[in-house]
């Protein structure tokens, strides 16, 4: 890229830049975009990028893969209900370690290496998230969000630094419940007034056919998104996803993003340009 293009098209970041400086952007990171470096590293490079005009981001994330493996390097058997893991107390505890201890320091040690300021916190840190248990409780330690009290975010987002939250919180009782990442991202991004929340995951977003790519819905609003979840259309991970969306938008957050992680700075396609990817979940109606 010869230099003129280079500032012509920095130049043209800047109506994007002004609006969204300042505001807030909570998203969840999690499937190709963790997995594979190469998309890591973009994906760092856009939180960096972004944190550094200005935006005050939050990141939450999963790590289903790395726990997978840990469990089995571990021999600990899993059973799955209702496509969830029953979680008992020795499961817990390996999905704390790894997604408290090693993900979430990845996570950090990646954004802080290009420069940006990451905090790793879980949802225990500052009573960010209680938990309960999810459904009528017979699935063990996963969890639901109870409530979230974002004070502790303020000073750090004030300060410009990244917080990144891992999606475990304990209940009032102390025991550590393992949370889907999206509820948490939705929840916090609705009590943190963000301007966005941003899912990244492996599909172009929600599709119309989920074995066709090419049907993805680019736009819907809320009401539309209750009836895709009423109709079966989403089902699966992606049932967790939209229904966050909904709640995040109920709540007052402009616009919520679900957007494919594999495509390289998926984050700053959806910030910096009028037509966004993925599905864009809009409030009101
Ligand atoms: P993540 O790791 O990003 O949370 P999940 O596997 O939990 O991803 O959720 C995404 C999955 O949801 C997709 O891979 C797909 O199998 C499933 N899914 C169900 N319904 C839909 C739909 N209508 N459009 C896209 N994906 C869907
Ligand atoms: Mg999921």
């Amino acid at each position: 890229m010869d230099d003129s293009l280079r500032v012509s098209v920095l130049s043209e970041a800047l109506p994007y830049i002004q609006r969204f400086a300042g505001r807030r952007v909570v998203v969840k990171y999690g499937g190709a975009a963790m997995a594979h470096a190469e998309l890591r590293d973009a994906v760092f490079r856009d939180i960096a990028l972004l944190a550094s005009v200005g935006v005050q981001l939050v990141v939450v994330h999963g790590g289903g893969p790395e726990i997978n493996t840990w469990l089995k390097r571990l021999e600990i058997p899993s059973e799955f209900r209702d496509g969830l893991r029953i979680t008992d107390s020795e499961t817990m505890d390996v999905v704390e370690m790894v997604l408290v201890g090693r993900v979430n320091k990845q996570i950090v040690n990646g954004l802080n290496r290009l420069g940006a300021k990451a905090v790793g916190l879980s949802g225990s840190d500052g009573l960010l998230v209680e938990a309960r248990p999810w459904g009528d409780g017979s699935h063990g330690l996963v969890g639901d969000v109870a409530r979230v009290n974002p004070d502790l975010l303020e000073p750090l987002l004030a300060r410009g630094y990244v917080p990144v939250i891992s999606s475990v919180a304990a209940n009032p009782e102390g025991e550590s419940h393992n949370i889907n990442a999206d509820t948490v991202a939705g929840e916090l991004a609705a009590a943190l007034e963000a301007e966005k929340l941003i899912l990244l995951t492996d599909t172009p977003g929600i599709l119309r056919d989920r074995e066709d790519p090419d049907s993805l819905i680019r736009q819907l609003r809320l009401s539309d998104a209750r009836q895709l979840i009423n109709e079966g259309v989403v089902a699966g991970g992606m049932t967790p996803k939209t229904e966050c969306c909904i709640r995040a938008l109920a709540q007052g957050v402009a616009a919520a993003h679900i957007v494919d992680g594999r495509v390289p700075h998926a984050l700053l396609l959806e910030v910096f340009t009028d037509a966004g990817i993925g599905t864009m979940v809009l409030g009101r109606g």
